[in-house]
């Protein structure tokens, strides 16, 4: 965004860019609330939008189009085989990461599979600075292992470090050597990290885990789903980047990469997603399997209006105005709920606010999902929707044993240029409300698990009759209030 100083001081972000199309939203009362979420069975997954205020589950699909990429839409080039449309997504791609091949996919996961289809067998490890659930998933039924090597800072929940999401090298060195290199199906590195609070990685880590991978001859992949916001963060905290464009750094992470591959319903705010590909012989390996699951070649999946919203999104993640304002909302979140001494993941990364339940609710053992439980309440005291992301989120490990997650975070995710400041200024509000009575939340225990990724549609109750008394309370102190 640009650099605009208010005269009063108070430091706001400032939207560049103005609201022309609007839809209603709904906040039902708080009992009202306490039923929706019940017969969700406690997992906001499962709750119905009529029910939900404001929508913070994801940012995935839920991003606002820009006026340029709904005109877009109306030019698509609607055919099987051969579409202008499509060579325009691939033009834009090539332009952008340089590199010669791509293969369209419908979403994120589905390259994924593919990717873990081709290169995964049993007994292939792959090192990644953190997991994100269906790459895991992927990778797993495909016979292959995870070595997780985020660094150390990585886990730190309360830092200064700019950086969270880099890997640590020496780790990955000792893994190439413990396993041996031939066992290593790629290396894999999330910018920015899902699962532990959109942290990014720096330009310097991904060029020293390239080094590596050159030194024993091993394929680099880069998901690319949440580039925008480590974009906007190389160029705000690394030295060598603040003099860069946003396109000359995106440039220099691809020329570190043989693969990149995203989710386009997160990069280039559409719906889709594709895997852009260096070697040519690589790229024929994959192929075969797009047909098989995605599409034809030359849509994969995706509509050709997509197609075209993509290709327009693409070159907007280039523009830094573009790309600041959600990582500048949820900075701004974060810095209001430490005021207020609520627990949150620092420093402010992509994607959402990420609370840290463990400080939060340290009341309530992982073994009753704190972070679950914190995202039912939320829901009940606001109408506001969230996600869990910690033990829930995990999967059992093939003996039924239930690891228990390294960090218990409710995330809020942010969708790019959705929410105004005021409806943000409310989720802060329930929030501290919500800490100042935290004693009164209690866990949840499944009544339904799923065997494969059971947040989403697991279905749980609460240990005690804690939720009856949260609703007492919020209408002891908020009277008729919604
Ligand atoms: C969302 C996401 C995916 C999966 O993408 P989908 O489009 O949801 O299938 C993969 N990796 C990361 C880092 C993501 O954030």
């Amino acid at each position: 965004m640009a650099h605009v100083k208010f005269f009063s001081g108070e430091q706001v972000p400032l939207e560049m860019h103005k609201v022309r199309i609007v839809q209603k939203l709904n906040l039902v009362p708080v009992e009202q609330r306490l039923e929706a979420i019940t017969e969700a069975g406690n997992n906001t997954f499962l709750l119905q939008n009529k029910d939900v205020f404001m929508d913070m589950l994801t940012d995935s699909g839920v991003n606002a189009m820009s006026d340029q990429q709904q005109a877009a839409m109306m030019i698509a080039d609607d055919s099987y085989a051969g579409s202008a449309t499509y060579t325009r997504l691939e033009r834009k791609l090539n332009e952008i990461f340089g590199m010669d091949y791509f293969l369209p996919t419908h979403q994120g996961r589905a390259c994924e599979n593919i990717l873990a289809q081709t290169l995964v067998t049993q007994g292939s490890v792959v090192p990644m600075n953190y997991h994100f659930t269906t790459t895991k998933a992927h990778i797993t039924l495909n016979g292959g292992m995870v070595e997780e090597i985020i660094s150390d800072k990585g886990l730190e929940v309360v830092s200064a470090h700019p950086f969270k999401g880099d890997m640590d090298v020496a780790k990955l060195e000792a893994i190439v050597a413990k396993h041996g290199a031939d066992k290593i199906a790629f290396v894999r590195m999330e910018a920015g990290t899902n699962l532990i609070g959109g942290q990014p990685i720096s330009l310097q880590n991904l060029t020293d885990i390239r080094r590596v991978c050159d030194a024993h001859n091993l394929l680099l992949v880069l998901d690319a789903s949440l580039l925008a916001d480590n974009l906007y963060f190389l160029k705000q905290r690394e030295e060598s980047c603040k003099a860069l464009s946003i396109r000359e750094i995106t440039r220099k992470m691809a020329d570190l990469c043989d693969v990149i591959y995203f989710s386009a319903r997160k990069l280039g705010c559409a719906r889709g997603g594709g895997i852009c590909i260096r070697s040519k012989a690589l790229y024929e390996k994959m192929r075969g399997l797009v047909p098989l699951y995605e599409g034809f070649l030359t849509y994969g999946g995706m509509s050709v209006r997509e197609m075209e919203a993509l290709t327009v999104g693409l070159d907007e993640t280039m523009d830094e105005d573009m790309i600041s304002q959600g990582p500048q909302f949820i900075a701004y979140m974060v810095d209001e709920l430490q005021k207020h001494g609520v627990p949150v993941i620092t420093p402010a990364g992509g994607l959402g606010c990420h609370i840290d339940v463990m400080r939060f609710l340290d009341h309530i053992p992982q073994s009753q999902y704190p972070a679950g439980a914190i995202a039912s309440a939320l829901y009940i005291v606001s109408g506001v929707r969230g996600m869990e992301r910690g033990t829930l989120s995990e999967q059992r490990d093939p003996d039924g044993t239930e690891p228990m997650a390294n960090m218990e975070l409710l995330r809020l995710a942010m969708p790019r240029r959705v929410f105004t400041l005021s409806q943000v200024k409310y989720v802060v509000d329930r929030l501290v409300w919500l800490y100042q009575n935290r004693s009164l939340i209690g866990g949840l225990q499944f009544t339904e698990e799923p065997a494969i990724l059971r947040f989403f549609y697991g279905r749980l109750a609460p240990v005690s009759d804690w939720q009856q008394n949260l609703v007492a309370k919020f209408r002891a102190d908020f009277g008729d209030s919604l």
